[in-house]
């Protein structure tokens, strides 16, 4: 039997289980994936222990993603420029690390928005925390041209476009409206929206018609930012999608099965917010 598992401290919150724990009865795998909570000082125990086998990989988050990048053998490149890894796999010669948070983004949008990257050259990231890195080397990797970095701390935007280099451009969140005209799409990074909070002054009324506006906070699950603009006529992909989509690599990697977000397991999922 294959195990799997989702490591963090605390643990208890994950809906990984759930997710994978689906999966697995539905494609009648041998297998398991179980939460574990790890405490920082019992992580490299429990890394050695997957180095020897006892488990085919497993996801890895709050507070281990930047240890478990240092510790693993080897890292996909794009974990590599993010500086995080949230998924492991044992391999015969090693562990390696890589990143589904940008491909759980991008999965969301291509399902949900199909066509979305299509001769878009502007995009405005809002927020500039932990999450917003995978997305902005996403967003990168599928060659937007120009990503404005809006943060209300704006030495955090400036350091982190310094770090990851073009096209990315620091700015404050004051500058939405000045971009806004010729953005084709808004992702929320921020954790604004969450119990109902919203950004002031941020006036959707000025994007293009053709916009898309995407949430990575799926808790509401239509937060104020993404009702503002439904209401507005846009095209929006709320973040409940990128949570399931980031699971789909993993399970490719532990259990050869290549899964795929259905309507019914996004109700599962759903059901538990
Ligand atoms: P984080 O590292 O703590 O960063 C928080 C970000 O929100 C910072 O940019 C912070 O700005 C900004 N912010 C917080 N309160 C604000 C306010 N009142 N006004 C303006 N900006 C504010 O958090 P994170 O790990 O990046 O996560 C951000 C959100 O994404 C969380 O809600 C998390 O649940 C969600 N998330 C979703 C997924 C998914 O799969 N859908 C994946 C990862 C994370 P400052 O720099 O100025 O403090």
């Amino acid at each position: 039997m294959k195990r799997a598992f989702v490591i963090g401290h605390p643990i208890a919150h994950s809906r990984s289980p759930l997710i994978h724990g689906h999966w697995i009865r539905e494609h009648g795998v041998n297998g398991s994936y179980e939460a574990i909570d790890v405490a920082p000082d019992a992580l490299p125990a429990f890394i050695d222990r997957v180095r020897a086998g006892e488990f085919a990989g497993g996801n890895v988050t709050i507070p281990h993603k930047e240890a478990v990048f240092a510790l693993a053998d080897s890292r996909d490149p794009l974990a590599v420029r993010i500086g995080a890894a949230n998924t492991l796999v044992h391999r015969r010669d090693g562990l390696f690390a890589f990143n589904t948070d940008y491909m759980g983004f991008l999965g969301n949008l291509d399902q949900n928005a199909p066509g979305w990257d299509e001769g878009l050259d502007t995009v405005i990231v809002l927020g500039a925390g932990g999450a917003a890195r995978a997305i902005l080397v996403a967003l990168a990797a599928r060659g937007v041209k120009t990503i404005h970095l809006l943060n209300r701390t704006i030495a955090k935007a400036e350091t982190l476009a310094a770090d990851l280099g073009p096209p990315l451009v620091a700015g404050a969140l004051d500058d939405f409206n000045r971009h806004a005209p010729t953005a084709g799409l808004v992702v929320n990074c921020a954790s604004v929206g969450m119990h109902g909070t919203r950004f002031e002054g941020v006036d959707l009324s000025l994007l293009p018609k053709s916009a898309v506006v995407t949430d990575i906070v799926y808790v509401p699950l239509e937060t104020p930012l993404l009702a503002d603009a439904r209401a507005r006529g846009l095209r929006t992909v709320d973040g409940l999608g990128m949570l399931l989509h980031q699971a789909v690599p993993g399970f490719e990697a532990w259990f050869g099965i290549r899964p795929v977000v259905t309507p019914e397991l996004r109700r599962l999922i759903e059901a538990t917010l």
